[in-house]
This record gives structure tokens, C-alpha cells and sequence, in this order.
């Protein structure tokens, strides 16, 4: 049946009404547009500032029923939406993930305009204990100060929360926790989904599991979440945390190693690992421990080496007062274990919620605003040294002193990962997470883009089989090799989800087949 689109524009309320006729299946209405100038400046931008694609369009949904619509819309083949819909959460992609050019953005967070808070919902469940059903749209800020308010708390968390549930479940949602509980993604009971269909679908292990197992780490291909069940816990009230310093890396990642194996006791709850190229770099975000005389210390001893290591490591427990005795002496049992240099120690004892909140807001940087053209990986345990000698000691110090720039390296165990899921590890069963968090501005981007070429291309020279977090390729033959096997899993559920090909096509998987 053809689709008649009458456009009406409103001058005083800019928002563009699409007044379509539809089928049977389909709600009868008008969609929540906008195309004003305002609308589309802020669903072409993003984190990274790197990529700006214009959309046509974008919806600001009061429903989930409008993005039902809007996607069944999308679906007849006349229709010139047809050229893409991608789902925004809170635009923390850095490489237009959540674009879509001459498509329409889906601007997630017109769901919960309400602000009631009805889309956080804690309930207990004889089976499955206590969970929360969170609207895909959720800030995970907020599903901390919900949950807490009832002193529960989902195990499996991002080290930044001002992104989106959505968001995170399409990747992965990883951090110094995931060696332990898992990533966010292996932390779900259930979800709904819209898929490219336009069809809402519950999903769950035992219930439409290929839709489930799809969606948890793809990408944003198969679904827009808008809602999850995540498990919760009682959540611990304070945390010891210490940040310990190495010069050798491979104390540093013999303890790091240590520290994630199931025989450690007694067992941290969180292990990250920091690469220190500067002295700033201990200055910023959660470098709360530094002192100025720590400062000319690491000062001193970049000078005789040009990078140093550092471990974040964090015990949680269940106390209102801070520092009990009995935790004080497991943490120092803790710590004894490990081969830092014996006068960099530095910790506190913090709540649990300035732990999990210790990164800040960043939605509103000054102008201007930087790139962050970051490189995410995985990283083979057994190729670490290999990658250290190449890219860490040997080119991450060359590049200009930034003290913006964080860089982070821990491992993981990949057995609390499940292969059903399409997210994409390295086949051995512990891997390292790099962060190259960097920030750039006009007269340095150049370089570090062309840097993190440089990384890829050592990898690929010295046989490193590393897989991209976040992944970003220009050609189907990259996207194949990242996927290795599951490539073909991919293309099966995308002919089933969305046969169209009109989900997140800022992701540019499918845009080249
Ligand atoms: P967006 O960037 O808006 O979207 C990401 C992708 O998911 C897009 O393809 C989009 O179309 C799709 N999508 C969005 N919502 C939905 C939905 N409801 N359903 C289906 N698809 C959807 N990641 C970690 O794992 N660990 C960290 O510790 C971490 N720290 C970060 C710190 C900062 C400062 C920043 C900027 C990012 C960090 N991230 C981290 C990365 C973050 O997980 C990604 O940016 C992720 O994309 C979530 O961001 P978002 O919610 O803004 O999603």
C-alpha cells in the first residue's frame, strides 16, 4: 500500500509532524520529528567530535510506540527513511556510531521525559532474587542512585556513568570489574526489543534467545533496546582503594594477572591498570591520590624511564563507618602480595557511590571542543610484552606530552564472556582491555589519528591478533576479519532482525556488503 507523508511545519513548536496513512499493523498519527537546525547540529555530533553526518530527520520519541512506527515506516520501500535509523543514547560513540546520514536519529532520551523515574523500576522475584527493569534510554547514573536507594546495585559497571543502557549493551560495558562479575552484556535477564522490523519482541536466554543473544554486543544491528532486566546485589557501603606504581611491566602485569585469578585471596573486587607517559597524567580524573611531592617523584622517575605502570586496585565491603579493622588488614594482606615500588602506594577509603561516580559529568565541555579520537582494544595475554615493547614503551611516549590523555590496560578473564553474544574477544581465556583515551584539538589530531594507524598496522606486521572495542572500519573485509566466524552468525540474524538494513548505520557494517 503506497504511504502518503504530509509534511507540516510549525513554526512556534519546531517540531516536523509526519501524517502518514499506514497499514493495518501500524499506529495511525503523527511522529514526533524535527529537522530545525537544533535538532539535527545535535544528532550529528558526538563524543569523539571526528564525524558529522547530517540526518533528515530525527525522533523524539514520547513512546515506544513511535519508534514502532517509525520503523514500520521505514519498512515500506518508497519510503525515503529507508536510508537509516540509528538509536541515540547519549552520543558517547567516538566515531559516529549513532548517526545516521539523510536517516533519522532516534533520540532515546525523549522517552523518559517524563522524569518520574517510572522507567527504573527495583522488583523481587522468588526465582530470580531482586532486579531492576531499566528503560534502554537510562543513564547509568541513574540506575545507580535508584537502585542504591534501596541498597541494591547491579554488579557489572562502566568506570564512566553518563551513558546509557542501551548504549553499553550494544558493546559491552566493560571496566576493572568484568574479570569478576562480567560485562555489562553477560549481566541481563531480559530485554524488550524493537527490531528492524518494527516488531517489539521480549527476549531473554530461553525466549527468543536469537534475538536476545544478537542484540546483547551487536553493535545496534538487530534492535533499539528499550528496556532491560539487570540483576541486582546488595550493594557494598565503602571501598578501600589503593593505586600502586611499577617501573618494570612485567611485575606489573604478573601482578595484574595475579590479582584476576580465581586462587587470589583475598580477592579484589576491581583491578585496572594505568600507563603514566607524564607526570600529569596522575593529576586527572580519578588521581585523587596524588600528592605535589608524588608528583616530582614520577617526575623523577620518567625521567630515567619514559613510561611507568600503575594498578588500581579496590576491595568493597559492607560497613558505615569507614575503615574497620578487620577490612584494613585483608586489604594490607591484599596489597603485600603485589611488586610495586615499595613508596608508591597511595589509597582511601571511600563510599561505594563516590567509587562508582569518581569520574565526572562531561556532557559539557568548553568550547572549544576537543576530538577524542580514542583506540579501544583486546588484547592477547600471550602477545602483552610483544605489544608493550611495540606500542606502550616504544611509541606511546613519543607523542606530545597531553595532560588530557588517559591510558588504561588491565586484563580480563574471557570465561565470564558468552560466545553466544557477538561481541568479539581474542581466543585465549585472559585478555587484556586497552583504553588510548586520548583528547585532541585541531594541531594534533592529525598525528594521533595517523598513531593509532600506526598501532593497528604493528599489530597486524608482528602477527598480534588484537579485536578493535568499539570497532571502527572503513571496508566489509575489516569487519569480516573482526569477526572471524561470527561474521556469518552476523549476516544470518541481520537477514532475519532487520532485512532492511535500516538499523545504526553509523556503524558502517552493513553499508558496505
Ligand atoms: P551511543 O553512543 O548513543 O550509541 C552507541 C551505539 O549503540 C550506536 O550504534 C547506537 O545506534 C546504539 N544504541 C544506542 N542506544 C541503543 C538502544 N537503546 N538500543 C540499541 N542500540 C542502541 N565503555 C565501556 O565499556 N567502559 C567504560 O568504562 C567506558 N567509559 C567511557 C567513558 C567516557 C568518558 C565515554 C565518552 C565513553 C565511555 N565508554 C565506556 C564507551 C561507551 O560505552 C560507549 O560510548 C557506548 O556507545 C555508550 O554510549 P551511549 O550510551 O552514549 O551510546
Amino acid at each position: 500500500m503506497a504511504i502518503q507523508l504530509r509534511l507540516l511545519h510549525y513554526t512556534l513548536f519546531p517540531f516536523l509532524l509526519i501524517a502518514a496513512s499506514v497499514n493495518a499493523n501500524q499506529r495511525p498519527g503523527s511522529l514526533p520529528l524535527r529537522n530545525d537546525s537544533a535538532a539535527v547540529r545535535f544528532a550529528s555530533t558526538d563524543f569523539g567530535n571526528l564525524v558529522h553526518e547530517i540526518p533528515s530527520s530525527v525522533l523524539f520519541p514520547t513512546s515506544v510506540d513511535d519508534i514502532v512506527d517509525l520503523i514500520k515506516l521505514s519498512n515500506h520501500k518508497d519510503d525515503h527513511l529507508l536510508r537509516g535509523i540509528a538509536a541515540r543514547g547519549h552520543g558517547h560513540s567516538v566515531r559516529g556510531q549513532a548517526m545516521a546520514r539523510g536517516g533519522v536519529v532516534v533520540n532515546m532520551a525523549s522517552l523518559n521525559s517524563s522524569g518520574n523515574g517510572a522507567r527504573i523500576q527495583v522488583f523481587r522475584d522468588k526465582k530470580l532474587g531482586f532486579y531492576t527493569d531499566v528503560g534502554g534510554e537510562q543513564l547509568w547514573i541513574d540506575v545507580l542512585r535508584a537502585t542504591l536507594r534501596q541498597g541494591l546495585a547491579p554488579e557489572s559497571w562502566t568506570d564512566y556513568l553518563y551513558i546509557t543502557v542501551g548504549g553499553t549493551l550494544s558493546n559491552a560495558g566493560v571496566n576493572g570489574q568484568t574479570f569478576l562479575h562480567g560485562p555489562q552484556i553477560s549481566n541481563v535477564l531480559e530485554l524488550d526489543v524493537i527490531t528492524g522490523k518494527g516488531k517489539l519482541m521480549t527476549c531473554s536466554k530461553h525466549k527468543n534467545p536469537d534475538l536476545f543473544f544478537g542484540v546483547l554486543g551487536g553493535l545496534g544491528q538487530f534492535g533499539i533496546i528499550t528496556r532491560a532486566r539487570i540483576p541486582l546485589a546488595k550493594a557494598p557501603t565503602r571501598v578501600k582503594w589503593a593505586f600502586v606504581v611499577y617501573s618494570n611491566f612485567s611485575e606489573f602485569s604478573r601482578d595484574q594477572e595475579k590479582l584476576i585469578a580465581s586462587t587470589m585471596a583475598p580477592a579484589p573486587d576491581y583491578v585496572e591498570g594505568h600507563l603514566v607517559t607524564n607526570e600529569n597524567i596522575t593529576l586527572q580524573w580519578r588521581s585523587q591520590f596524588s600528592s605535589p611531592s608524588n608528583q616530582s617523584a614520577i617526575a623523577d622517575l620518567l625521567k630515567k624511564q619514559r613510561i611507568l605502570y600503575a594498578i588500581e586496585v579496590v576491595k568493597f565491603y559492607h560497613n558505615n563507618t569507614p575503615a574497620s579493622p578487620p577490612i584494613d588488614k585483608e586489604f594490607e594482606r591484599l596489597l603485600k602480595q603485589l611488586s610495586f615500588i615499595p613508596s608508591f602506594v597511595f589509597s582511601r577509603d571511600v563510599s561505594y557511590f563516590d567509587f562508582l561516580t569518581r569520574l565526572p559529568n562531561l556532557d559539557n565541555l568548553p568550547a572549544p571542543i576537543p576530538f577524542h579520537p580514542w583506540l579501544n582494544l583486546f588484547i592477547p595475554k600471550s602477545r602483552i610484552s610483544d605489544f608493550n615493547a611495540a606500542v606502550l614503551a616504544g611509541m606511546l611516549p613519543t607523542l606530545p606530552p597531553n595532560p588530557s590523555a588517559f591510558y588504561l590496560l588491565y586484563p580480563t578473564n574471557r570465561n565470564k564472556w558468552d560466545d553466544r553474544m557477538l561481541a568479539v574477544t581474542p581466543d585465549e581465556q585472559v585478555f587484556y582491555v586497552l583504553g588510548l583515551l586520548h583528547t585532541s584539538t585541531t594541531s594534533d589530531n592529525a598525528e594521533i589519528l595517523k598513531f593509532n594507524d600506526e598501532v593497528m598496522r604493528i599489530c597486524r606486521k608482528k602477527g598480534i591478533q588484537v579485536k578493535q572495542y568499539f570497532p571502527h572500519y572503513e571496508s566489509k573485509k575489516e569487519w569480516i576479519n573482526h569477526f572471524g566466524p561470527k561474521w556469518t552468525i552476523m549476516k544470518h540474524k541481520k537477514a532475519i532482525f532487520d532485512p532492511k538494513r535500516i538499523l545504526s548505520p553509523g556503524q558502517g557494517i552493513f553499508n558496505h556488503v
